[in-house]
């Protein structure tokens, strides 16, 4: 195989790799600030929760006092209706202390409701709390996995750059510079041929005398309808005898004459 075409191949591969290094790179932190948007997300909940148990114990206290309030004036009631001097003084005393009762009765019964309420609170917030620590130690834990993996992409990026810088360095001036050309295009500077004829990233049917040179890949050839340099793929080899390495249909071995 042509030099050159040998290896556009790995460069085109190492592109390939430092992009989606890059993009790995990008995503760590973002999936990172996702779980803590959850996090944050079940941290309200727990002072919603927290909220509404304050509310229902204030109001508790208020109906305590408003209870206080009745049963005062129960008392003073009583008293009065000893001293009456009338019949219809003291049945008019006698309506109020029921008014005051029924008015006890309804504060009790707040009271209640809002003691179930609680309860539910207590549950949700608990719940909640539950939760929060088992995404709070989840969270810890996938930090820790995105640092050691982006240490990790970091470290393959260092080597793939290295290895695109040596690749480029080697590969003939003018080449380079039109796969560069066509990859800012294209998002891809060459293509594979198949046995069918046909440029594997445009699809489109290569004239048979530009196939004949291409199935030899001793040149560099562009298609003439997308500009990507075009290398042959010969078809996989059939059935390989037990014991052998199936062949590697990515990569051609050698030149088919
Ligand atoms: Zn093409």
């Amino acid at each position: 195989m042509n030099p050159d075409l040998e290896k556009l191949i790995a460069l085109q591969e190492a592109d390939r790799e430092i992009e989606r290094l890059n993009q790995e790179i990008a995503q760590l932190p973002r999936r990172v600030a996702a779980i803590e948007a959850q996090l944050a997300d079940t941290r309200a909940q727990v002072e919603k929760a927290k909220a509404a148990i304050a509310a229902a114990q204030k109001d508790r206290k208020k109906l305590e006092s408003e209870i206080q309030d009745h049963q005062q004036k129960i008392s003073k009631y009583r008293d009065q209706s000893l001293a009456v001097k009338t019949n219809e003084q003291y049945k008019a005393l006698l309506q109020e202390i029921t008014f005051a009762e029924q008015a006890i009765r309804a504060c009790e019964d707040k009271i209640l409701d809002g003691m179930l309420a609680i309860e539910t609170q207590e549950k949700n917030q608990k719940a909640a709390e539950a939760e929060l620590k088992q995404e709070t130690a989840e969270i810890e834990k996938e930090k820790a996995e995105a640092r050691a993996r982006t240490e990790q992409d970091q470290k393959q990026l260092a080597e793939w750059s290295a290895r695109r810088s040596a690749l480029r360095a080697e590969i003939t001036a003018d080449v380079v510079a039109y796969y560069d050309r066509v990859l800012k295009l294209r998002k891809s500077g060459i293509s594979a041929v198949g046995e069918d004829g046909k440029c594997a990233s445009c699809n489109v049917m290569l004239r048979p005398q530009t196939f004949n040179e291409v199935r030899v890949n001793d040149r560099v050839i562009a298609c003439d309808s997308c500009g990507r340099i075009l290398y042959y793929v010969p078809p996989p080899e059939p059935e390989t005898a037990p014991g052998q390495a199936p062949a590697d249909s990515s990569q051609p071995a050698a030149d088919v004459s």
